[in-house]
């Protein structure tokens, strides 16, 4: 081991931090991306197994949380793909990491003004956390849902897969430049609780850097990203992959720790807090082009925008009281203003080649783009 990095003092010795010092004793130091996967996903402490996080008294709010027009235009855009395709039925409508349900609620709300597409579909639900999926059940019910914890599990066929803010959950390695190479950094436990350091051995990462910078690599997410693509070549079908990200990958660390509302040291309370990173958008595409045609990425803004997120929140807004009406315009600002979240979040979608550009991606130049 070299150089030690002591960036993040200061933690709560959380039942997840006691597992996560058991494992270092055990194996030695872990890479980020264990680190990442036991504090969100260990069995028994772990963040998504054991916390309801999302929402105003939760950790973070998302999307479809602040308004049911996202949901409702999502859905919408699934009834125009499944007519691009050529109406195929039956139709597997599955969502990767639902949360609180909210966005399959609103979508499929929106769907039922198209019978045809409604009485099509089976909603395939993919989540791994407990307490989310009995959130998941409460919210839909009446609805007919199967719920699975892999895509793999999905029954054959066509697909229209959505993913909202799934993939900054799957874990991803950080290396750190020094003078000649990229090392990995990994996790270790000390006196003054988790520090990083740098692996000895360097990496095979060849790519231009200054000493310090972080660079991170996923593969959790480009496995993802390879099954979801094979199975829309196999099947047929269309994806769309909502999260904040980049669409061209670069240098930086982006690993964040969410609690309350407040970003706060990666080590400060592990299990107690959400961990994410930014999505790397450009090798998401580039594992997928192998498969199935990519659009985008778009930016969230003009993505809602072209789908006509105003008209809708112009509708809502005649029927609501001046108050609501605030809300659903404060609502419209916070999805699609660029110092909101329109610009750092951004939509890519994938179809089978060939099939037309979906809703949302049209005029975009893509022609000669090397992902
Ligand atoms: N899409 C929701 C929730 C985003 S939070 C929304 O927009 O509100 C991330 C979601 O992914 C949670 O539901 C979490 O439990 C789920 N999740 C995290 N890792 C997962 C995995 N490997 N497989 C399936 N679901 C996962």
């Amino acid at each position: 081991m070299a150089a030690k990095v002591d960036r993040h003092l200061g933690y709560t010795l959380t039942p997840l931090a006691q597992r996560l010092q058991q494992v270092i004793a055990t194996e030695g130091p872990i890479s980020v991306a264990r680190y990442m996967d036991l504090c969100l996903n260990d069995p028994v402490h772990g963040y998504y197994r054991t916390s309801a996080p999302i929402g105003a008294r939760g950790d973070f709010v998302t999307a479809p949380e602040i308004s049911q027009m996202f949901g409702e235009l999502i859905g919408l855009w699934c009834a125009v793909t499944w007519r691009q395709m050529g109406t195929p039925t039956p139709l597997r409508l599955v969502e990767l990491g639902p949360g609180r349900g909210t966005l399959m609620k609103d979508a499929l709300r929106a769907i039922a003004a198209e019978p045809l597409f409604h009485a099509a579909l089976t909603v395939h639900l993919v989540e791994t956390g407990n307490r989310l999926r009995a959130t998941q059940v409460e919210c839909l019910a009446g609805q007919a849902i199967e719920w699975h914890e892999n895509l793999s599990e999905v029954p054959e066929g066509p697909i229209l897969l959505i993913a909202n803010e799934f993939f900054d959950t799957l874990p991803i390695h950080q290396y750190e430049r020094t003078d000649v190479n990229w090392h990995e950094r990994l996790v270790t436990s000390g006196k003054n609780g988790f520090t990083y350091i740098l692996a000895t051995k360097p990496s095979t990462l060849d790519r231009l850097g200054r000493v310090g910078d972080v660079f991170e690599q996923a593969p959790a997410r480009l496995d993802y990203m390879a099954d979801i693509a094979a199975r829309i070549k196999a099947g047929g079908g269309a994806a769309l992959i909502i999260d904040y990200g980049h669409g061209k990958n670069a240098n930086g660390d982006t690993l964040q720790a969410v609690r309350a509302h407040k970003t706060q040291p990666v080590f400060a309370e592990p299990g107690l807090a959400d961990l994410t990173s930014h999505v790397d958008f450009q090798a998401l595409a580039r594992t997928a082009a192998h498969e199935t045609a990519v659009h985008g990425p778009v930016r969230q803004g003009k993505f809602l925008r072209t789908l006509g997120i105003e008209a809708r929140a112009a509708l809502l807004q005649r029927d609501a009281t001046p108050a609501n009406a605030h809300d659903i315009e404060s609502a419209l600002r916070r999805l699609i203003d660029s110092q909101q979240m329109g610009d750092l979040f951004k939509v890519l979608a994938l179809t089978v080649k060939g099939a037309p550009v979906p809703a949302g991606f049209e005029n975009l130049v893509t022609g000669g783009r090397t992902w």
